[in-house]
């Protein structure tokens, strides 16, 4: 599919920008040039998920569709019991309704804001046992989406394995800056956690992007096809929540993925009740056809390194002009290190959205903050959390841009980069809502009425 997209003048995309708070997630989309909200539900589908669309069988209940979604979830995830959901945080509510009592703890590889707002509204306290180097921007860890294990066995030691009801694994670390987990890491904290009795369950949103650093970076792997890989990353879990908006180059959609019979009975009663039928879980039947496909598609030697390379692109760019980025670069987004950039300005300043703000306006490329704005209020204390990174994401949508667009992208960022200094305060809120507040916060300069001038 061939859109066409718009470049505004600088005055439209100031006026645009004030009245959306100055939160670019505020902005109407005709008035962003590039569109690097989110590689979420944002990808272009193939002219086979497009055929694969009028396939779609509409039934209440049991429709083929659902057939040959839940057939393609077990052939390429492996897990038994498949239950279709609207998008991932839809599964996220599910598996912590089922699972969380209130008072219980969640050791986790960094939180995602979705899935640990529903683990704290269902009572539970997480536990970021992620390694150390996750939370350095510098480092060329490989594997910075690897679990601390000795992190790991201190929360257990601490709690008890009766209140830890699972624990929360990603693949691909998105808050880390799209870092993934390592096979043998992976493998050896499932032992840990089943040692205890404690379960284990998967992000796989990005586990296919997650399967392609394991085939270069993990020794034994190199040789092996993404689809074996992302069997063997899936195989010690004890089941998944899937957002299918991500690696399934879909734009709707999820799952949960389970091997256990009477927890999938649980899981489907709930569906009943929040998503729709269990065999449709909220998404048309069109829907699931487009994601069989598009697991097809994803798991694809082919697709996967151009998807890759293209994020390697932008970062590579960046890099040669100074802009100091997450190292590695990551497998969805390149992350700017906001608190480096705007090294001048307070962390109370909100200097990862105060960047998204001045890039905006600089090129009409929409990005997010992955930093204080995201990572809200601690529940216990009200406090504000001030998270180790603070980065402004670019995050690439599959199949979508071409290398020129990317190009754009880059020197506009190497431009707000280049006049950092000029940039000299931040912002603040004018509007805070209490959950996921990031999406619909309002803001305004901490002085005056631009985050420019003297
Ligand atoms: C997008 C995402 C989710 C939530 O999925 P939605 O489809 O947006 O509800 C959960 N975890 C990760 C890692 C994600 O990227």
């Amino acid at each position: 599919m061939v859109e066409s997209i718009h470049a505004r003048t600088r005055d439209h995309r100031e006026r645009a920008l004030r009245s959306a708070g100055w939160n670019p997630c505020l902005l109407r989309s005709e008035d962003v040039y590039i569109d690097l909200f989110t590689d979420s539900g944002t990808n272009a589908m193939s002219d086979r998920q497009w055929s694969a669309l009028m396939r779609g069988d509409e039934a209440y209940a049991g429709a083929q569709s659902f057939y040959v979604f839940e057939q393609a979830v077990r052939t390429h995830y492996g897990y038994e019991h498949v239950i279709p959901v609207h998008q991932g945080r839809g599964g996220e509510n599910i598996l912590s309704r089922c699972l969380i009592r209130p008072g219980t703890h969640i050791p986790g590889n960094m939180y995602f804001p979705s899935t640990r707002a529903h683990q704290e509204l269902n009572g539970a306290t997480f536990h970021d046992v992620i390694v150390d180097e996750a939370h350095d921007a510098d480092g060329e860890h490989p594997f910075k989406g690897n679990v601390d294990l000795a992190k790991l066995r201190a929360v257990i030691t601490e709690h008890g394995a009766a209140a830890i009801p699972y624990v929360s694994l990603a693949a691909t670390v998105n808050m880390a800056g799209g870092q993934p987990i390592s096979i043998a890491n992976l493998t050896e904290t499932c032992d840990l956690a089943h040692a205890s009795g404690i379960p284990v369950f998967l992000d796989t949103a990005r586990a296919v992007e997650n399967a392609w650093f394991v085939k270069q970076r993990e020794p034994g792997w190199a040789h092996r096809s993404i689809a074996d890989i992302l069997l063997a990353l899936c195989a010690p879990t004890d089941g998944a929540v899937m957002s299918a908006k991500k690696d399934c180059l879909a734009n709707i959609g999820g799952w949960i993925a389970l091997r256990d019979r009477d927890l999938a009975e649980q899981a489907r009663g709930l569906v009943l009740l929040y998503e729709g039928l269990h065999t449709y879980g909220g998404m048309a039947g069109r829907d699931m056809e487009a994601i069989a496909q598009g697991i097809a598609e994803s798991v694809t030697e082919q697709h996967i390194r151009a998807r890759i390379a293209q994020v390697e692109y932008l970062g590579h760019r960046l890099d040669t002009a100074g802009v100091p980025i997450v190292h590695p670069i990551g497998g969805h987004c390149v992350c700017i290190d906001a608190t480096a950039v705007l090294a001048h300005l307070p962390r109370t300043a909100l200097p990862g959205q105060t960047l998204a703000a001045a890039v905006y306006l600089e090129g009409g490329v929409r990005g997010v903050e992955r930093g204080t704005v995201s990572a809200g209020r601690d529940p216990a204390t009200g406090e504000n959390r001030y998270p180790s990174l603070e980065f402004l994401r670019l995050a690439l949508p599959r199949r979508v841009y071409t290398q020129s667009h990317i190009d754009h992208v880059a020197d506009t960022v190497i431009r707000v980069h280049r006049r950092r200094d000029r940039i000299t305060r931040g912002l603040t809120f004018t509007y805070e809502p209490p959950h996921l507040r990031f999406f619909q916060a309002r803001f305004a300069p901490t002085e005056g009425t631009s985050i420019y001038g003297s």
